[in-house]
């Protein structure tokens, strides 16, 4: 960089965080503003939608409502959170393209939006001077029924693609997560997994061709971005190598009747011995049943317990599930009463706990009815625990009172598809999945604090029954106490501390990719995949 355009870039990222402190107007701030947009205008398309109204500074009186409509944890919806300089709503791929290459031009670092959902925020707060491309405008679902593929756009959230394919299609559906607000973008990007998960695999095992902006604005398909940049997106984290618009995703065949159940047991109910059992059994049955167990602090009659909550999607009908259970899973006890037949689109509300006979277009509402603070994690077993592990488990929850903890089989279709076929590489081998949560409602930082150690202090307690080498995560379960990239965004040694853990040995493979498909480190946040070559790499 010659030493002019390293003076202009400290120049506008001073103006930069001048702009984003304080939030009230000044005519430096002013000026500033007209020069973002009209890079934008520059840089954007003639024949495309105008950018200018899609573009909002912080004078503008929709930007604070405009970044808050998809904050999805409160703990980054304070005053003190770092704010972007400028928010852009693409409604067109040109408009991408404006943002990417302005954030270049002025030195910025862009944060990618779709729902918004990431636990730790990072699609829309930096440290550093940041504008955010929210890609909630683009998100229209175009099903192929006869196909059985969908075009969708990252802005759509999972709610609108399932409610998308059930218009067209009875017998349809698509493997992804159970919660409706979550980001198409973001979910698929991060390998995206659901109640199909044992039969059908991930999201990004049924995702055929994406189309993407690289960091020199080029528009990419399959075809054009290669089978390596292709490779990466499915589960890599998007946000590390461009911009996805769409996915062309392959849907797949359930039964017009599925059927679900949800029973609760409490430790004094034998809670404790159908976790057991439930380990031996999860991941071996029948592939198209998934059962899946919140376990829960609580108390009940003045008597701290546990309450083990085992809710269940069934690719088939009540009778056939009866006979599964009663072989495989006879201490479980199912009963007639418990199972419910329904369409696969009713399922995806009972599993959003919404009452029987409510109408699928809630899935259409974008925005949770209430937002929390929350702080979660995750863990593979590979071991069952013991009994007098669970026991030990079950006290340190009810000593903590908050932490939830949520099992997921694993097993099925997911130990049939090899480690490294996608950056995603939890499959054979993993009994289940941990997912460790903590939220409050309670503003603060002693609430806080007491939040964040209830969480880390049951993670730390499960260190022995969990995966060692390494002790694993899930991407998508974002979780910066990981570890975040600060030496300037590129030190592959820092990066793999996290890294190997989302990744394992696909982390080698996705730094590859990245030192090619991005060398200039455009696309970086406090978790991307960082870009070094091997020369750099041994140095460190
Ligand atoms: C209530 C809730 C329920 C959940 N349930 C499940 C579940 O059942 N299964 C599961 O697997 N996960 C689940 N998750 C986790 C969820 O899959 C991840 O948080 C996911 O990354 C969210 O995607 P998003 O687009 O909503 O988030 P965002 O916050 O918008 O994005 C998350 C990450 O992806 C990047 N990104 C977003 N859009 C793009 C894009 N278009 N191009 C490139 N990068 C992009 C962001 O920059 C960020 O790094 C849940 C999360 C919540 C809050």
């Amino acid at each position: 960089m010659n030493l002019l355009l390293l003076c202009s870039v400290l120049l506008l990222a001073l103006q930069a965080s001048l702009l984003s402190s304080s939030m009230a107007e000044s005519p430096q701030q002013d000026q500033t503003q007209e020069t973002y947009l009209q890079c934008l205008i520059d840089s954007s398309d003639p024949s495309s939608p105008p950018i200018s109204p899609l573009a909002f500074f912080p004078g503008n009186p929709s930007y604070s409502s405009v970044l808050r409509s998809y904050v999805r944890n409160l703990r980054f919806n304070s005053s003190a959170t770092p704010k972007p300089l400028f928010i852009v709503t693409p409604t067109h791929v040109s408009h991408i393209r404006a943002s990417i290459l302005c954030a270049k031009i002025h030195g910025l670092e862009l944060r990618i939006r779709s729902g918004g959902h990431d636990y730790d925020g990072l699609s829309y707060v930096s440290q550093a001077p940041f504008v955010v491309v929210d890609m909630f405008n683009l998100r229209s679902v175009d099903v192929d029924a006869e196909g059985g593929t969908a075009w969708v756009e990252s802005g759509a959230t999972l709610g609108e693609v399932y409610y998308a394919i059930a218009a067209k299609s009875g017998v349809h559906a698509f493997p992804a997560g159970v919660c409706p607000t979550v980001g198409v973008g973001g979910h698929l990007s991060g390998a995206g997994y659901g109640n199909l998960m044992r039969k059908h695999g991930l999201s990004v095992d049924n995702v055929v061709d994406a189309v993407v902006v690289d960091a020199s604005g080029r528009v990419l398909d399959r075809g054009s971005m290669g089978e390596d940049m292709f490779w990466a997106i499915r589960g890599g984290g998007g946000a590390s190598f461009g911009v996805i618009v769409s996915w062309k995703i392959k849907l797949v065949s359930v039964p017009e009747v599925v059927t679900v159940f949800k029973v609760e047991k409490t430790l004094e109910q034998g809670a404790t011995d159908v976790v057991h059992r439930w380990q031996y059994v999860a991941d071996k049955v029948d592939e198209r049943l998934f059962i899946r167990i919140v376990l829960l602090p609580v108390v009940r009659k003045d008597q701290r317990t546990v309450k083990a909550k085992f809710v269940s999607l069934f690719l088939g009908r009540a009778g056939d599930l009866l006979d599964v259970m009663s072989q495989s899973f006879p201490e479980f006890g199912l009963e007639p009463k418990d199972c419910i037949e329904m369409s696969w689109i009713e399922s995806v509300l009972f599993w959003s706990n919404y009452p029987t006979g409510t109408s699928p277009n809630v899935l259409l509402q974008r925005i949770p009815e209430s937002e929390k603070f929350l702080k979660k994690k995750s863990d593979y077993v590979q071991e069952p625990i013991s009994k007098v592990a669970l026991e030990g488990i079950w006290e340190k929850m009810m000593e903590l009172k908050r932490p939830a903890l949520t099992f997921n089989p694993y097993g099925g279709r997911m130990s049939k598809i090899s480690e490294s076929e996608t950056p995603f590489p939890h499959r054979a081998g993993n009994i289940f999945k941990i997912q460790y949560s903590v939220t409050w409602k309670e503003e603060g930082d002693e609430s806080l604090n007491q939040n964040l150690n209830r969480i880390r202090s049951i993670y730390n307690h499960m260190t022995p029954f969990v995966a060692k080498s390494p002790r694993s995560s899930y991407l998508n379960y974002r979780d910066t106490d990981l570890g975040i990239n600060q030496i300037g965004n590129e030190s592959y040694s820092e990066a793999s501390i996290w890294g190997t853990k989302y990744f394992k040995a696909n982390f080698d493979r996705l730094v590859e990719v990245k030192t090619i498909v991005d060398p200039g480190n455009f696309f970086r946040y406090e978790q991307s995949i960082p870009c070094t070559s091997w020369p750099s790499r041994m140095a460190e």
